[in-house]
């Protein structure tokens, strides 16, 4: 879909330039120019005074497919180091490539970080293509569209996978409108129909209520931001060997209306979930924010770190940043200890494919116990200290 003016009833009024958001639209001779800044949002439509703005549906049939091929992974990276959830994708992305018997290809954005780019052919990626430009060293929405937009105009993948992660939930949606194809966010699970060379998108629908598969058949590439922590990490393979592509994109100053001035971090301390072996979870059972020392004190027995529910984040209780769940973090550890938590489904999707789940909780009938391997029937502020003195005993 594009935005188009008929000149003949353009009247230079400018009124679309005053809404536009994405600043996409230029008087020149006293009629509106779309440029491509364009993010197809329509304010300028429902603005224009004499409806001479409309978007153009294009063609439903979509792009020709056939000219589209090969599995692009966006390699996010903070003060050049790539992320975690990079790992993740070229993990996945390896498996989808090697099904498709297509090239796997990272695409990093950044200044002065070839190791970084290097790094990506060692975890599995066939090709990187690295912008290197002083203007991408920082994240910006606009700088980043528009160099990503570029290369996807010029090459052409079928498949594109970014983390979801603040920045990635930034630029997916960005870019999926400039190329004017699907987005299926938050993705836990991908698989393919090699026949026909779709990507199978799933992500929670509902409330997390069901499993909802998505497809983007018409159009490409097929875009998708996948959560961090769910899909396995790839392997380093000192030995692989790929190419790295270095180009130096066309960007100004002027095409980033954002500038970062400065980053200030958190001085909370951040808990990495996703990266731990081992989760002691607290749940609204605990009672309340003080119930959390018992949690703490578990965790550092058993060389964890605290996770919790929603119902006791909503409560204030501890940050979000601990959050299990749909809308918190997904985890997967090897033991994931979940204390006063009832098991509701939007939990669960956080943490049900930790390798070993211990629940412990007052109520029987409890679903956590559905999913858990050891389960213990009890008031938490009994069992936990009886569990911290065996393990004291165990450590004497
Ligand atoms: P409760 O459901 O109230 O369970 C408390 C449990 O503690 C009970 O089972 C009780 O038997 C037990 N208990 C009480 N006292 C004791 C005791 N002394 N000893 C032992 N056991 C005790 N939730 C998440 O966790 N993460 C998410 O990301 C998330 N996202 C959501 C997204 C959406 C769109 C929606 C609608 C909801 C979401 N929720 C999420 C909320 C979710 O539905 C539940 O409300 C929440 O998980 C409940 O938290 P809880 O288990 O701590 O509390």
């Amino acid at each position: 879909m594009a935005i188009k003016v008929i000149k003949e009833k353009c009247v230079g009024c400018g009124a679309c330039v005053t809404v536009c958001p994405a600043d996409a639209i230029n008087m020149i001779d006293k009629k509106a120019i779309i440029t491509d800044k364009c993010i197809a949002c329509g304010a300028c439509i429902n603005k224009c005074p004499v409806e001479a703005i409309f978007k153009e549906e294009g063609n439903k049939g979509g792009v020709n497919i056939d000219e589209y091929r090969g599995v692009w992974v966006f390699a996010e990276q903070r003060e050049g180091k790539t992320l975690n959830v990079v790992r993740e994708l070229l993990g996945e992305g390896r498996k989808i490539a090697d099904e498709l018997e297509t090239e796997l290809t990272a695409v990093l954005l950044g200044h002065n970080i070839e190791d970084e780019a290097n790094l990506l052919i060692k975890y599995g990626a066939d090709k990187v293509i690295y912008a290197n430009h002083e203007l991408l060293g920082v994240y910006t929405t606009d700088g980043y569209a528009k160099v990503i937009y570029d290369l996807i105009q010029e090459r052409k993948p079928e498949i594109m996978l970014i983390g979801a992660t603040n920045i990635g939930r930034d630029l997916g949606p960005r870019l999926s409108a400039k190329v004017h194809t699907g987005l299926t966010a938050d993705c836990t699970r991908l698989d393919v129909d090699k026949e026909n060379r779709r990507l199978m998108m799933t992500r929670p629908a509902f409330g997390g209520n069901l499993m909802a598969t998505i497809l983007c058949p018409n159009h490409r590439p097929q875009m998708s931001t996948v959560r961090p922590g769910v899909m396995e990490k790839a392997k380093i393979d000192e030995n692989r060997e790929g190419i790295v592509q270095v180009v130096k994109p066309e960007l100004k100053d002027s095409d980033i209306k954002a500038k970062v001035i400065e980053t200030v971090k958190s001085d909370k301390p951040v808990v990495a979930l996703e990266e731990a072996p081992i989760i002691v979870s607290g749940g609204r059972g605990l009672g309340g924010e003080e119930g959390f020392k018992l949690i703490e004190d578990l965790a550092e027995k058993l060389g964890g770190v605290v996770g919790a529910s929603r119902a006791t984040v909503d409560s204030q209780w501890i940050e979000q940043s601990h959050q299990v769940g749909q809308t918190g973090k997904t985890v997967r550890p090897g033991l994931y200890v979940a204390c006063g938590i009832s098991g509701a489904i939007q939990h669960l999707a956080g943490m049900q494919d930790s390798k070993c789940i211990v629940a412990i909780n007052k109520d029987p009938n409890a679903p956590i116990f559905e999913v858990a391997d050891y389960g213990i029937v009890g008031d938490l502020y009994e069992v936990i200290p009886e569990l911290i003195q065996a393990l004291d005993n165990v450590d004497d």
